[in-house]
């Protein structure tokens, strides 16, 4: 069973912080080898937290502009009812 985009988006932060399974962090793996777009935002929100913990701020619920407008793009691109 495949990840799909929109799960990989909602996943990252807990991949992130390594509180997924070690099949689920397989399967986003996966993913992320094949997916361009996921693999960007991973890397986006990865730099984005890294900043935010380094000005002592964390940012669990909201996420940064920039991760705003990937996810904005990937929506249109991917149309995104599924
Ligand atoms: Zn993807």
């Amino acid at each position: 069973m495949m990840f799909r985009c929109d799960e990989v988006a909602r996943s990252a932060s807990r991949l992130l912080d390594g509180e997924l399974g070690f099949w689920t962090r397989l399967k986003i793996r996966v993913h992320l080898v094949m997916c361009r777009g996921c693999r960007t935002f991973v890397e986006q929100m990865r730099v984005t937290r890294d900043i935010s913990a380094h000005a002592g701020r964390t940012q669990d619920e909201e996420p940064g502009g920039e991760i705003l407008a990937i996810l904005a793009k990937r929506r249109l691109r991917s149309g995104e009812e599924s």
